[in-house]
């Protein structure tokens, strides 16, 4: 994803909005497998202070995850901000930044690089996913068994039991 820069490296101090979807590749972040459903959607500004470009942006992306809890695929949306600074590739100073080079930013790096800071841990398909028995195995989404009875066998477990029960006294 680019963003052609000529009329901004001409005005300097004004901002430009700019909206682009763009299809990320599909890459490998840890243990996980990163495959992008549809084209990421990002909506932002940039500005040009004379030295060095902010671009700040609104990232949506849609990934195909599986739930951590009862292993079944789902589409996890992800939606997520950013400000970053970008510097000329020729530019001696401020190794941290972002570099550009021509007439072009290539946002592709940060985009990829705040998507990771974003990156939940662990992925639930929802809130309330009941998971896999840890008995019997059976998605209990889906299923009941007769197994599912046992007793919870930690502590913050049983207080989440006690607080249901003062609820529903
Ligand atoms: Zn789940
Ligand atoms: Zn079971």
């Amino acid at each position: 994803m680019q963003l052609y820069i000529n009329e901004a490296l001409k005005r300097v101090g004004e901002t430009f909005a700019f909206q682009a979807d763009e299809q990320l590749p599909d890459q490998e972040y840890g243990t996980r497998e990163l495959q992008f459903l549809s084209p990421a959607t990002v909506k932002g500004e940039y500005t040009f202070n004379g030295k060095a470009f902010t671009v700040t942006a609104n990232v949506k992306v849609s990934l195909h995850s599986v739930c951590a809890r009862c292993n079944e695929p789902f589409d996890e949306e992800l939606s997520f901000n950013f400000s970053e600074r970008f510097i000329r590739q020729t530019a001696q100073e401020d190794e941290e930044s972002y570099r550009y080079g021509g007439d072009a930013i290539v946002l592709n790096e940060a985009i990829m690089d705040n998507l990771f800071l974003q990156l939940p841990l662990v992925s639930i398909c929802r809130e309330d996913c009941k998971g896999l028995c840890p008995t019997c195995g059976v998605n209990r989404n889906f299923e009941q068994c007769d197994c599912c009875n046992v007793a919870p066998n930690n502590a913050f477990a049983v207080l989440l039991e006690r607080q249901n029960e003062y609820k529903e006294v």
